[in-house]
């Protein structure tokens, strides 16, 4: 079977892991911390590291105190956690459908959405997704942010190593969200981290992912109500070892994405994925136009041993969200056609030329046998 993903763990991990089991110390301590520093070095700006995407997400809107009565802007073709979150702050995710290329917010309806929003909840904060790891416009993202005067959030879960005009996504904002799940481009097993740059927004999330807990003239004191959102130490050396081979795993993204383009252009009923500068490629996704079946060609390709997948969802489509917020399947028709018309390809470092060719004829070969 050829994955869709695979994380690539060696034995210099396993070593590392099994140093950390015998010292007997688990939780956030000097691993964490180092690892926090080589991911500074490595975007460029201070880190936190937390239990999840979606901790880092969540703790980020704790931290600018997102509650009931705001109104928070996001991409509807996303992974729910990105609303999930607002929810769970109580309140309210404001839809924004995508642009067709990069699947990222479109800026133009972005903006359209704040000026035409009617209340009553207070526009408060934009998260935007760098989704698959495509860099979003963050010229104008940041232009929208600062124009209303408001709070940016990015959700960077796929995006280690994306650039947009050079600099790391999850640096243009308030605060940055990463993910280290499997599925992503470096893992812990389960971790995410945070990149803040305000000195009191950074306090306050280290309070905030351990309890709301700090030592003080020696004393501990409790500051503020928090949660545990902390990384463990085997988790972080993980991280560290897995972040020092990156760069030489998004080269060579990179390199299968550009193999994937030269194959499958001009294949009938595929649209690809725009190239933009910057790009990480955490995932590969083909949109298949509307005459073919989504689920009729991962069956197909599963028959033919290689996994693929949808890309992501769209949130208004999602039966709590739709009922919620009474939305209609029709409304944001990009990301409706990328969730139900998507296909994403099996990706990831190591990954051989050889089946990448046997993926993209299996695909040339089964489309038109998956016509709706
Ligand atoms: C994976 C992902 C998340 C959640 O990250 P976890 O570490 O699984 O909690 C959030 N947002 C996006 C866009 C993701 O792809």
């Amino acid at each position: 079977m050829i994955r869709l993903s695979k994380p690539i763990i060696s034995e210099d991990e396993i070593n590392a892991v099994n140093h950390v089991l015998r010292s007997g110390v688990f939780v956030q301590n000097e691993h964490v911390q180092r690892f926090e520093q080589l991911l500074k070095q490595f975007i460029g700006s201070d880190v936190l590291a937390v239990s999840s995407g979606t901790a880092a997400l969540h703790v980020a809107l704790s931290a600018l105190k997102i509650k009931k009565g705001d109104a928070v802007f996001l991409p509807s073709f996303t992974f729910p956690a990105t609303a999930n979150v607002v929810e769970l702050q109580h309140a309210r995710p404001v839809l924004v459908d995508v642009d067709e290329d990069t699947y990222n917010i479109d800026p133009k309806k972005l903006e359209k959405s704040i000026e035409e929003w009617q209340g009553p909840e207070i526009p408060k904060a934009i998260i935007v997704v760098h989704q698959f790891g495509a860099p979003c416009n963050m010229t104008k993202i940041r232009e929208i942010a600062k124009k209303y005067g408001l709070f940016l959030i990015e959700d960077a879960a796929c995006a280690l190593g994306t650039t947009w005009n050079g600099q790391h996504a999850g640096t243009f904002g308030d605060i940055g969200c990463f993910s280290w799940h499997p599925r992503k481009s470096i893992t812990t097993g389960e971790g995410g981290a945070v990149a803040v740059k305000d000195n009191m927004l950074r306090k306050r999330i280290e309070l905030l992912r351990n309890h709301g807990l700090e030592k003080s003239e020696g004393k501990v004191q409790l500051t503020l109500p928090g949660f545990n959102y902390r990384l463990t130490e085997f988790q972080a050396v993980l991280g560290k070892e897995q972040l020092k081979k990156f760069n030489g795993w998004l080269e060579s993204r990179r390199d299968l994405a550009g193999y994937y383009k030269k194959y499958l252009k001009d294949t009938a009923d595929v649209q690809l994925p725009k190239e933009v500068t910057g790009h990480a490629w955490q995932t590969y996704m083909v949109v298949l136009n509307e005459n073919i079946s989504q689920q009729a060609v991962i069956g197909e390709m599963r028959q033919k041993q290689i996994e693929t997948n949808i890309g992501s969802l769209s949130v208004h489509l999602l039966d709590y969200y739709k009922t919620k917020y009474k939305y209609q399947d029709s409304f944001f028709p990009i990301s409706r056609k990328l969730s139900e018309q998507g296909l994403a390809l099996p990706m990831y470092p190591g990954l051989d030329k050889t089946d990448i060719d046997y993926v993209c004829s299996s695909l040339k070969e089964i489309i038109s046998k998956c016509k709706k």
